[in-house]
């Protein structure tokens, strides 16, 4: 499947008649950053077991071993810039055409492109809490006592957790407005995500059940892709271009 010009005419049209459209992004909008999705096509997935390195009962079973994994993913985050798809939803928040982002990303590329409403549902891997006390602490200080003792530990002896959402934990509360949100949402632009990744993927069905517009921008097929007024196959990077251009001409005209 590629990508028609007859589609991106039709979801700049979207955007442009939506009042109150959201964006729902995964990790596809930051691997043009250098950081590597889950289950793209060099997905971490393929070599690494999620159930040991990114679920809560790893994380306490063997927390040396999920240090070492994402000791090295929060080192590209911490030196990974926004890409133009974070650059195009930015610029599509300050426009007015969308109200926000729901992001599953937890490397707040989004705010550093300059979002102002980012809705982080699954945290965020600035900082970590220790199990114990409850003290927070920012990721460099995390990062430092992993390089030097293999986990982190408070000064309590508790483990410190990254504040992002593992496999068997509840969402963040920012989940709970995005679900607000989308129920009063006329047009929602998903962009790289697999959509495999429950309760937040169901916010696409949500979405189409309240009579909203679906876009789907993803170089792979989703589940969700028969729900979609638009479909965008194809590489983000091109597809952000193409997008902003399209809505820039039609902004010319107006
Ligand atoms: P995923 O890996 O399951 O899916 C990513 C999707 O993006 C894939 O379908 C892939 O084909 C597509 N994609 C990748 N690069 C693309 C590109 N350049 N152009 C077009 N499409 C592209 O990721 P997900 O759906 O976000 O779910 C995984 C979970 O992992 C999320 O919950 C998230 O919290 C977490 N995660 C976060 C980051 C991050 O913060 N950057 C990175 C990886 C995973």
């Amino acid at each position: 499947m590629s990508l028609e010009p007859k589609a991106l005419r039709a979801a700049a049209a979207l955007l442009r008649r939506a009042r109150a459209a959201w964006a729902l992004t995964g990790a596809g909008v930051s691997t043009p950053s250098g950081i590597p999705d889950f289950r793209g096509r060099d997905g971490l997935w393929r070599s690494y077991d999620p159930d040991r390195v990114s679920s809560i009962q790893g994380f306490l079973n063997h927390p040396e071993e999920f240090y070492a994994f994402w000791l090295g993913r929060f080192e590209k985050m911490r030196q990974a810039r926004p890409n133009p798809v974070h650059e195009l939803l930015s610029w599509l928040e300050s426009r007015g055409f969308i109200r926000g982002v729901i992001t599953q990303n937890i490397d707040g590329l989004h705010q550093a492109a300059g979002s102002r409403r980012v809705l982080e549902v699954h945290g965020s891997a600035r900082s970590g809490t220790c199990l114990g006390c409850g003290r927070r602490y920012p990721l460099e200080w995390i990062a430092r006592r992993v390089r030097l003792q293999g986990v982190a530990r408070c000064d309590c002896g508790a483990l410190v957790k990254p504040d992002v959402v593992l496999f068997g934990e509840e969402l963040s509360p920012d989940f709970e407005v995005a679900q607000r949100e989308v129920e009063g949402a006329d047009l929602l632009l998903v962009m790289g995500t697999s959509l495999t990744v429950w309760p937040v993927a169901g916010l696409v069905p949500l979405a189409a059940k309240q009579g909203a517009h679906v876009i789907i921008a993803n170089a792979t097929p989703t589940p969700y892709d028969g729900l979609a007024d638009v479909l965008l196959p194809g590489e983000l990077v091109e597809i952000a271009r193409l997008l902003r251009q399209a809505l820039e001409v039609e902004d010319a005209r107006a």
